[in-house]
């Protein structure tokens, strides 16, 4: 067993920080790994996974009306055996079942998927009409189980859909009843230090900030990549052809990086209050997380200062409270079919409720 931790340590590209779901402690630690040591480090993966996975679920679902792409929110958390190169097969078929290459890695507490009785280390024959894959043919490690959230998030986003689901070798079908969830994704990144970005499909952020903060703190950061997400801010920042280089921070792009960061801290107060988190809580995260960490986390001159977003999400969050919230939240998702004009400073303008800020 040794040998395969060490073996693992020693090639696997996880090791190297590329991707999500592996080992991380045992790849930074050059301590003789035990098999023990390697169930502790699944689970503890695992568990940082199910946290992302569930504020993910609340927020997707609690702000389904803001998205105009939906998905069956069903709350199962997915990861597939390529995830996991160099690590003998039957230390992951103990640990985490594996009948089929996709597996149910968790299910989000509450979520239809937990109501309809589907339980971790339940491996995927098919969701609907779509089969997990039965042979080896991914080219990347998190092609499959990718290859398996699209398909399912092009069914219906709220008709029933049927999982046969296999463990010990018998299979079973289960009839979950989705709801409707904003069509994203969520996905730890192991790498270290601080970090989190989202593609328009993808809300991704480290580890890092699931050791250092609790729940409600870990969905401001998520929150407000989902609201870049919702804003369709990747495509829009594209469509004016801002340079994400060495130029990112100069120029023209300057304005528009600001733009869309504005926008996304502002509505990343509604997406929390929306889906019952404290909404003054966002203030508090940058108050506490700004002096700390941020020049490791946003290039200062594309990103508004930390006391800046801070003073902006405590206003937004005094508006909300006040019961006047929402305008121009509602105001960036009726505009989001528009090109940027770049214009933050009279995002920055708008009076605030009696915070000075
Ligand atoms: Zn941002």
């Amino acid at each position: 067993m040794k040998q395969v931790i060490r073996k693992f340590r020693l090639t696997s590209p996880l090791c190297r920080g590329a991707m999500a779901a592996v080992l991380i402690s045992l790849c930074a630690t050059p301590t003789r790994a035990q098999d023990g040591d390697a169930a502790a480090v699944f689970e503890r993966v695992r568990a940082i996974d199910m946290r992302m996975a569930s504020i993910g679920f609340r927020l997707a679902t609690a702000n389904a009306k803001l998205c105009r792409d939906l998905e069956p929110g069903t709350g199962v958390q997915l990861h597939t055996i390529d995830q996991y190169p160099s690590i003998d097969r039957s230390i992951l078929t103990r640990q985490f079942g594996f009948d089929t290459r996709i597996a149910i890695a968790g299910v989000v507490e509450g979520s239809p998927a937990a109501e309809a009785g589907v339980i971790a280390n339940e491996s995927i024959a098919s969701i609907g009409a779509y089969r997990t894959p039965a042979i080896a043919e991914a080219k990347e490690p998190t092609e499959l189980v990718n290859r398996m959230y699209d398909q399912v998030a092009a069914f219906d986003p709220t008709a029933p859909l049927d999982f046969r689901l296999v463990a010990d070798g018998r299979s079973r079908v289960v009839t979950v009843r989705p709801v409707a969830a904003c069509r994203s994704r969520f996905e730890v990144d192991f790498a270290n230090g601080f970090g989190a970005e989202a593609d328009g499909r993808l809300v991704k952020i480290r580890a890092a900030f699931f050791d250092t903060y609790p729940d409600d703190r870990v969905a401001v950061v998520i929150a407000h990549e989902l609201a870049h997400n919702v804003l369709d801010h990747r495509k829009r920042l594209n469509a004016v052809g801002v340079d994400r280089g060495l130029l990112a921070g100069f120029g023209r792009n300057v304005r528009y990086f600001r733009q869309t960061e504005v926008e996304a801290d502002i509505l990343a107060v509604h997406l929390l209050a929306n889906a019952g988190y404290d909404p003054a809580l966002a203030g508090q995260f940058w108050r506490d997380y700004g002096p700390k960490y941020a020049s490791s986390l946003f290039n200062s001159r594309t990103h508004p200062a930390w006391r800046d977003r801070a003073a902006r999400s405590d206003a937004e969050a005094a508006r909300i409270a006040q019961g006047q919230g929402g305008a121009l939240a509602s105001a960036f998702v009726l505009r989001r079919d528009q090109r940027l004009d770049g214009d933050w400073q009279s995002l920055i303008a708008v009076p605030t409720a009696g915070t000075g800020g």
